[in-house]
């Protein structure tokens, strides 16, 4: 089956009353038949059976044996990181998503481990930055905001020569884009509050391998921690990722014409958007994925025009996250990027005058002219604020 289908497919025929959606298991405890039999479910913290209807979807989506769903993404980061142990060291991307770098940053080297950020486009600076005790690299490809691209397939044989896990957190592009264990990667990450739920009611993360030994623990480590996904935030999941072949072929789309409409904008300075031939890492993009996903980034030379374009858009709602029918507008470094330590953001912020779109489902006419629209009233808006400005000089 092709992943549009596997995205509808449900496998109900063990439901009792051929129950087109699955059922809620909305229930803390089951029943035992006796004081020393335990049946398949004991209590949802150890397992639930919507939750795992939920996992065995994901895993399916995503090529994988094995997944575990969890309360939010970086708690699914948080289980995988629990695999590294103090003395040992993560190698992680150097343009993560904001929350996991202030994770790695602040709650990891607590517990003695010792994370190195680099540029993991850079094929070099990753095996440099490999040791005897690395034994995880984290990656985002393509990474939020800037669109960077590694290669996955030699990464993954980087890691497999230092025995270190390569985890590929796939939230920008979703499984219907991009397959990362199919191309080497030990273990797939989802905040799937993103494109997997696709309409900003869940937020929920997930960790998907096929090695049963990692599996294994991350299971211990969602029983054990309690922070799996509870029964309706899982069904709530399951409902959004029927449309996520649908949602993301037609976000993907609109994407594109929207990069090629601010590509040629007079206001725009530079567009990130990996379908670009002059992007950085195009050619390996297009090696290990079927799509560019639904975010665009652009900066336009001046975080003052910017500030005001985010404020003036009207489709495009002011909001951090992405991946949602809705599309949405940020300012990265004040946003989602803000939780980045002040010691690290000279390093790892975005430039201060980069937007960032999460482009929805809406007509794709509809959201140029908006942005359009924008453009002209914050340009008219930083003219009026420089002509009081010099107003206000002169006065003085
Ligand atoms: C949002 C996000 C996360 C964190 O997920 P939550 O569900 O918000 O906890 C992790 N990685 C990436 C790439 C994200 O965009």
């Amino acid at each position: 089956m092709r992943t549009s289908t596997r995205c509808v497919y449900f496998d109900t025929s063990n439901d009792p009353y051929g129950a087109m959606a699955p059922p809620i298991y909305q229930t803390a405890t089951f029943q035992q038949q006796t004081a020393s039999e335990f049946g398949e479910y004991d209590y949802t913290r150890s397992g639930n059976p919507t939750r795992h209807l939920l996992e065995r979807q994901l895993a399916n989506l995503e090529g994988g044996k094995y997944a575990c769903a969890f309360a939010s993404g970086m708690a699914a980061i948080t289980a995988l990181c629990r695999l590294v142990k103090t003395g040992e060291e993560i190698i992680a991307g150097d343009d993560l998503y904001g929350g996991t770098v202030r994770l790695l940053d602040q709650i990891l080297p607590q517990q003695g481990i010792k994370v190195r950020y680099v540029d993991t486009s850079d094929l070099c600076a990753v095996a440099n930055a490999l040791t005897a005790e690395t034994k995880l690299i984290l990656i985002e490809t393509p990474s939020n905001p800037l669109l960077r691209i590694t290669d996955i397939r030699q990464v993954s044989k980087l890691a497999r020569a230092v025995g270190a896990l390569l985890a590929v957190d796939n939230s920008m592009l979703s499984p219907v884009l991009q397959q990362p264990l199919a191309l080497g990667a030990d273990v797939v990450l989802h905040s799937a509050t993103k494109f997997l739920c696709g309409h900003s009611d869940v937020t929920a993360g997930a960790v998907i391998t096929n090695d049963p030994f990692v599996d294994e623990r991350i299971s211990f480590q969602q029983n054990a921690e309690g922070a799996g996904l509870s029964p309706f935030e899982s069904w709530l999941l399951l409902r959004g990722m029927k449309t996520l072949a649908l949602r993301v072929d037609r976000q993907n789309e609109t994407a594109r014409k929207i990069a090629h409409f601010l590509e040629l904008h007079s206001a725009v300075e530079q567009v990130h958007h990996p379908g670009f031939k002059h992007h950085p890492g195009h050619e390996i993009h297009r090696r290990q994925s079927e799509g560019d996903g639904a975010v665009v980034s652009f900066t336009t030379g001046d975080p003052e025009l910017s500030a005001r374009l985010v404020e003036a858009t009207r489709l495009f709602k002011i909001a951090v996250s992405f991946g949602s029918v809705g599309s949405t507008i940020s300012l990265p470094f004040h946003m989602s990027h803000a939780s980045i330590p002040p010691r690290l953001k000279e390093r790892l912020a975005p430039p201060t005058d980069l937007v960032r779109l999460s482009v929805g489902i809406e007509d794709a006419n509809d959201l140029m002219e908006d942005l359009d629209r924008a453009f002209v009233i914050a340009a008219e808006q930083c003219a009026q604020a420089k002509i009081n400005f010099e107003y206000e000089v002169a006065a003085v």
